[in-house]
């Protein structure tokens, strides 16, 4: 992006021209791809403009005033139409916009659209869209990972320079690895999420995808700190952009933790992660390897919470105040009927699952025993980082698979089995590609962070990305 920027400093190029890029590039391949739900050429075109403007009176907002991105359409933007990927907000314009959405703006980035996701950010493979499935730029016959998948396409088809995701179990990581780009999953507090729309508010948060490292960094740096209207946003400082320093790897002490790297995993993905951990031992860095025996019961936890969490969240949408309404005699048949028919399959299931685990009968068995479960996972971690610096693991078990593949809703979740740890335990995350596999496809490294962490997983992310770059660690 910093040359991108230069560019635009030295009046080289115009917004106006790098929006029309995305514009064209967008109506080239989005036929096939299907990574936007909303594009607004006109507004884009407008934002644009006005970047140009300020250019030309010397007063750009800050250095990247007049590069695009795109946005998730689960977080708010104040007149442009926010679905979430929903039957029930197909019409749903919002009033205001998200933090992170203001502070984009602030920053001059003109929005080019809302891209598609799992409906409410409920999926790993961005098919359970009421507006259509999301292609994977590197066969469009396989899934874009889910569930910011249109984000991850988006950037990884070079529609758009850079977006902003939502990761509540991996939906930033996930999609990042699938599409072969870089993803974060900040700490939990350090990204507003006030205006992103709930799915499960103890576990999500809003973070960056592009196509290099320091670009999602770059990004991170203008949604990052503290907002009083997000109650659990922490006090953090802001973030500014790292001054890269690859001797940061000598010395530096790697967790591997023996049970991400066990039976389900693809053997050219172990490889390829491995290779890359290997490199890193050349540079400095020292192996350590750990266990988080928890990780075993990760996935159950997560959909025990993710699920209680949702179907609370979600009783918001019945009709009155949002959204879709069917017309009936009664109020409670109203709410009944209008959430019958705007919710898909998977949002149904996942607020009858959660209405179980929180029933007076069963509260105890399973959301009370989750919220146990997760407090082992959380001192699990916290050990961990009592020896090591970071831990590296695959991002997923396989690379993309085929769209249709995953029938079976359990096979589907369980595509977090190394995701879910970070948000439940509230550490950053974060996805880079670092290879591929035979069939070319993208395979990613996950780098796991302390709380507030960020800048250590980039500076580590991006001697990753050297390395691969160098030609080590890119071929299985
Ligand atoms: N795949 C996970 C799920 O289905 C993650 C969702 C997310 O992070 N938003 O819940």
């Amino acid at each position: 992006m910093r040359r991108l920027a230069e560019l635009l400093q030295s009046k080289q190029i115009s917004s106006t021209e790098i929006v029309r890029g995305c514009l064209e590039r967008i109506e080239e391949t989005e036929p096939v791809l299907n990574a936007f739900i909303t594009v607004d050429e006109e507004g884009a075109l407008a934002q644009a403009a006005a970047a140009d403007r300020r250019r030309a009176a010397g007063e750009p907002l800050s250095p990247w005033d007049g590069i695009p991105l795109a946005v998730k359409d689960n977080i708010s933007t104040s007149g442009l139409r926010t679905t979430c990927a929903s039957r029930f907000l197909r019409n749903y314009t919002p009033i205001f916009d998200a933090t992170v959405v203001e502070r984009v703006k602030r920053a001059g980035l003109p929005i080019v659209g809302k891209t598609n996701l799992d409906e409410f950010a409920m999926g790993s493979s961005t098919e359970y869209s009421a507006f259509g499935v999301t292609k994977n730029p590197h066969d469009p016959l396989r899934v874009a990972g889910g569930s910011s998948g249109g984000s991850a396409a988006a950037v990884a088809a070079e529609q758009v320079p850079w977006s902003l995701g939502t990761d509540t179990g991996g939906s930033i990581r996930q999609p990042a690895s699938f599409c072969g780009v870089v993803g974060l999953k900040p700490s939990y507090g350090r990204v507003s999420r006030y205006g992103a729309v709930a799915l499960a508010p103890s576990l999500d948060q809003v973070g960056t995808l592009a196509r290099k490292v320091e670009d999602a960094a770059i990004l991170f740096s203008l949604i990052a700190g503290a907002d009083p209207r997000d109650a659990v946003s922490a006090g953090a400082p802001g973030f500014p952009v790292p001054v890269w320093d690859d001797t940061v790897v000598r010395g530096l002490r790697v967790g591997v933790p023996e049970e991400f790297f066990s039976s389900g995993l693809n053997e050219e993905v172990e490889k390829a992660v491995k290779r890359a951990l290997q490199n890193l031992a050349d540079q400095g860095a020292v192996l350590q390897p750990i266990s988080l025996p928890t990780n075993e019961y990760a996935i159950d936890t997560y959909l025990t919470l993710v699920t209680a969490e949702a179907s609370s969240c979600l009783a918001r949408f019945d009709g009155v105040r949002y959204g879709e309404r069917v017309e009936a005699a009664d109020a409670n048949t109203m709410f009944a009927k209008s959430r019958g028919a705007g919710f898909g399959h998977e949002v149904k299931r996942r607020i009858m699952l959660g209405t179980y685990v929180l029933s007076a009968s069963h509260y105890e068995a399973y959301y009370e025993q989750a919220q146990k479960v997760r407090t082992l996972i959380k001192q699990d971690v916290a050990r961990a980082f009592q020896e090591v610096d970071v831990i590296v693991t695959p991002t997923t078990p396989t690379t993309a698979f085929k769209i249709g593949e995953k029938r079976n809703p359990l096979e589907m979740y369980l595509s977090d089995l190394y995701t879910a740890t970070a948000n439940l335990s509230g550490v950053c995350a974060l996805s880079l590609p670092c290879g591929v596999d035979s069939q070319g496809l993208p395979i990613g490294l996950q780098i796991i962070g302390d709380h507030f962490g960020e800048e250590l997983v980039f500076q580590v992310a991006h001697a990753v990305e050297e390395s691969v770059g160098r030609g080590t660690g890119s071929e299985v």
